[in-house]
């Protein structure tokens, strides 16, 4: 595995919901877990005590665990209690080839910015062999069926979600600040629909607020049948004035989000979700930008009339 995999490993497993367990073919996973729990190098990665980036050493209580993941110390590992083997009780209990084991491993991780911050992943991985399909003629074969959980993390994956809101809250109202964070933590305990949910709940509260300005303020709280009636992307073409232009020029984030709620599997809002969140961050980052230039023209206008007002009384 080259360096690089590794960090794309470590996030991956930093921002796996605890208890949605993955599973597949033993090989391949196995052999990360043990490169990754003796993988003695740096990661950078966000730092929720520091509030920022930080690189992280992955030092060596981690070995403990990548020791009793080595075939030949699996033994000595079960006497010591890090790992266990039982039966597999279900199916072909008499088959001694069909076998359970379980192994803990941790994963920590110390910031080089502060030594006490620690970050900790606790995963329980299970492996379980299996007998392949019976086939005519064929001898039965054992495969070897691994799940993974993730059961522990400090910080927890809520406080790693949250920064993404650093510096950001003031773009939106207190309801629509509500509707961020639940997303955010909705994702960070796996429920991945429902983080689209209010993401879509979001930009339509967007749209509304929207309506309330647009015109000089002369729809609000009156019918307007253009616009009530209306498609979203036409609702969206009616308030461009007013919008965050990523709104306007990217019609089809309404149609992401849209799907997302209706017709998309969790696993694909999980793929997704990275995507939406930023684009809500950088259109709270135009909100911000568009406030903090009024302001100044506003100030700008305030003392170029001051100065001309002097200059006046001069003349
Ligand atoms: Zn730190």
């Amino acid at each position: 595995m080259a360096k690089s995999d590794f960090g794309v490993l470590i996030e991956k497993w930093l921002n796996m919901p605890l208890y949605n367990a993955e599973s597949g073919e033993l090989k391949p996973i196995l052999d990360q877990v043990k490169r990754l729990t003796s993988f003695d190098g740096r990661h950078e990665t966000y730092c929720p005590r520091c509030k920022k980036d930080a690189i992280f050493l992955l030092p060596g209580d981690a070995k403990a665990a990548s020791w009793a993941l080595e075939d030949e110390n699996r033994e000595k590992a079960m006497e010591r209690g890090v790992v266990r083997l039982t039966d597999e009780p279900s199916m072909s209990a008499n088959d001694p080839r069909v076998r359970r084991w379980l192994g803990p491993f941790e994963v920590v991780m110390q910031c080089t910015r502060v030594e006490s911050h620690f970050v900790w992943l606790n995963f329980q991985l299970e492996v379980s062999t299996k007998l392949d399909k019976p086939t005519e003629g064929k001898l039965l074969k054992p495969i070897e069926i691994y799940r993974l959980t993730k059961y522990g993390q400090w910080p927890s994956l809520v406080d790693f979600h949250l920064h993404q809101m650093d510096g950001l809250a003031d773009a939106f109202s207190e309801v629509n600040v509500k509707e961020w964070k639940r997303s955010l933590m909705t994702q960070a305990h796996g429920f991945n629909v429902a983080a689209c949910v209010h993401l879509r709940r979001m930009f339509e509260s967007l749209l509304l607020e929207a309506r309330d300005s647009v015109d000089g303020g002369t729809h609000k709280d009156k019918e307007w049948p253009d616009f009530d009636g209306a498609p979203t992307p036409e609702r969206v073409r009616l308030l461009a004035s007013e919008l965050p232009p990523f709104i306007v020029e990217h019609p089809e984030l309404y149609g992401v989000l849209s799907k997302g709620v209706h017709q998309l599997t969790e696993q694909e809002c999980f793929r997704e979700l990275p995507v939406l969140q930023q684009c809500m961050r950088l259109i709270a980052e135009q909100r911000i930008d568009k406030r903090r230039r009024a302001k100044n023209e506003e100030e700008t206008k305030k003392l170029l009339a001051e100065a001309a007002s002097r200059l006046g009384r001069r003349s």
